[in-house]
């Protein structure tokens, strides 16, 4: 396309509909839901679709993390976990969460603590209501929601949808916990300066992820495969090849490539696998089933991490520096396969 032209494309949901949705690059992340100055962006079965007279603003291209993919076109690093300055291994010491959580328990366990000192207000997560693969974003105003929140769920969650609901209920100081996808998304939305656009977020506390999966299709298959009924599960696990499924008759597994089918079509594309633009990214992966790896990035990490440290409740070792290369080859063996096994996604010209 000529410069002229490409000048001449407005920058609107008709764009972002053509140049991602439609070709299949969405990660239903609900970023340009939330961005959306009149709100009519609605994701609908986890696509997003227009339901109202678009102003032609582009937020919600502005927002897309696959839209700046493709006008981007970063080099990627393949060996590359993004920004570290500090990093832990450990667990909560908080025994009731460590019994009710995915691995170590420290995601639940910062929010709990920095909720309950008051340091934060809120907490964009991801509960359930169902069933652990109907992940369900809400804002959590209190510990018990909180709680309820833990464990993961390996299905695509729309969490940033609930940003604006940060707003509408006069939170001041919020912590967001999302996949790689959220925070990159996230990011670009309080960097923003257009109309609608004004959120704040003190902390971003990103999970590692590999891929996330269709909640219909993955339903069918472990019915089909395993008799399961997703209702039933208390837990789901994702390690060593396969998914654990834990119910009242014990604990089931299929191998990963045996829910292929189920795999979200927009991870095919992705390049993070450790939540590079977190302000702390945990995970699990070369530490055991019980307990987290945490990456420390930014001060604002930090500091939250630093004051989970002060009030007693996580049981932590620092990893020193020299330590590190060690301590992050598994996660840096999953972060590389991702990169390089990742889909490209073809240019664009941004309209601007
Ligand atoms: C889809 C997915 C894929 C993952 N893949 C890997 C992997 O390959 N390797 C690895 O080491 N770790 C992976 N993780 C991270 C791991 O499962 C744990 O979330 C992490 O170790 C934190 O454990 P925890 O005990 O501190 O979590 P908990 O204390 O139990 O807290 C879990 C938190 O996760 C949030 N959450 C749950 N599901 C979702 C979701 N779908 N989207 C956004 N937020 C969610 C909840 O809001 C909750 O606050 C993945 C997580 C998810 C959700
Ligand atoms: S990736 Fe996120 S911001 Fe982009 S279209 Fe999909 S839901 Fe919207
Ligand atoms: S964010 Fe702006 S460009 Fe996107 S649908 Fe809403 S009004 Fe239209
Ligand atoms: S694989 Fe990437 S796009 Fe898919 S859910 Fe995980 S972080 Fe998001």
């Amino acid at each position: 396309m000529s410069n002229t032209a490409t000048k001449k494309r407005r920058s609107n949901f008709a764009l972002l509909n053509r140049e991602v949705i439609k070709p299949g690059y969405c990660t239903s992340c609900g970023g340009c839901e939330a961005v959306c100055p009149v709100f009519v962006i609605s994701i609908d079965q986890l696509v997003p679709k227009l339901i109202g007279g678009c102003i032609s603003c582009g937020a919600c291209v502005d927002v897309c993390l696959r839209y700046k993919q493709r006008v981007e076109q970063a080099a990627v690093e393949e060996e590359s976990l993004g920004e570290i300055i500090e990093l832990y291994k450990g667990r909560s010491k908080l025994e009731d969460i460590k019994d009710n959580s995915q691995n170590g328990g420290v995601v639940t366990t910062l929010l709990l603590t920095a909720m309950r000192k008051e340091k934060i207000d809120g907490a964009l997560v991801t509960t359930h209501i169902s069933d652990l693969l109907g992940p369900v974003p809400m804002l959590a105003l209190n510990e018990l929601d909180i709680r309820k929140a833990s464990k993961s769920k390996y299905t695509l969650n729309p969490v940033l949808i609930k940003l604006p609901a940060i707003k509408l209920s006069h939170k001041e100081k919020v912590a967001c916990v999302g996949l790689p996808c959220h925070t990159e998304t996230l990011s670009n939305a309080i960097e923003m300066k257009n109309l609608g656009a004004d959120f704040r977020v003190d902390y971003k506390i990103g999970l590692f992820c590999m891929s996330s999966y269709n909640p219909s299709t993955f339903r069918n298959i472990i019915s089909q495969n395993l008799g399961l009924d997703a209702e039933s599960l208390y837990k789901t696990d994702c390690a060593r090849g396969k998914f654990f499924f834990v119910g009242p008759d014990g604990t089931t597994d299929i191998k990963i490539k045996e829910c292929s089918e189920a795999k979200a079509e927009g991870c095919k594309y992705c390049l993070d696998f450790s939540a590079e633009f977190a302000d702390i990214s945990v995970g699990n992966v070369g530490v055991g089933d019980d307990s987290n790896i945490i990456l420390i990035r930014t001060e604002a990490g930090k500091a939250l991490f630093d004051f989970a440290l002060k009030e007693n409740v996580l049981d932590v070792e620092k990893v020193e520096k020299d330590k590190w290369e060690e301590s992050l080859a598994a996660a840096k063996k999953l972060s590389t396969i991702k990169k390089k096994g990742a889909k490209s996604l073809p240019p664009i010209e941004s309209p601007k």
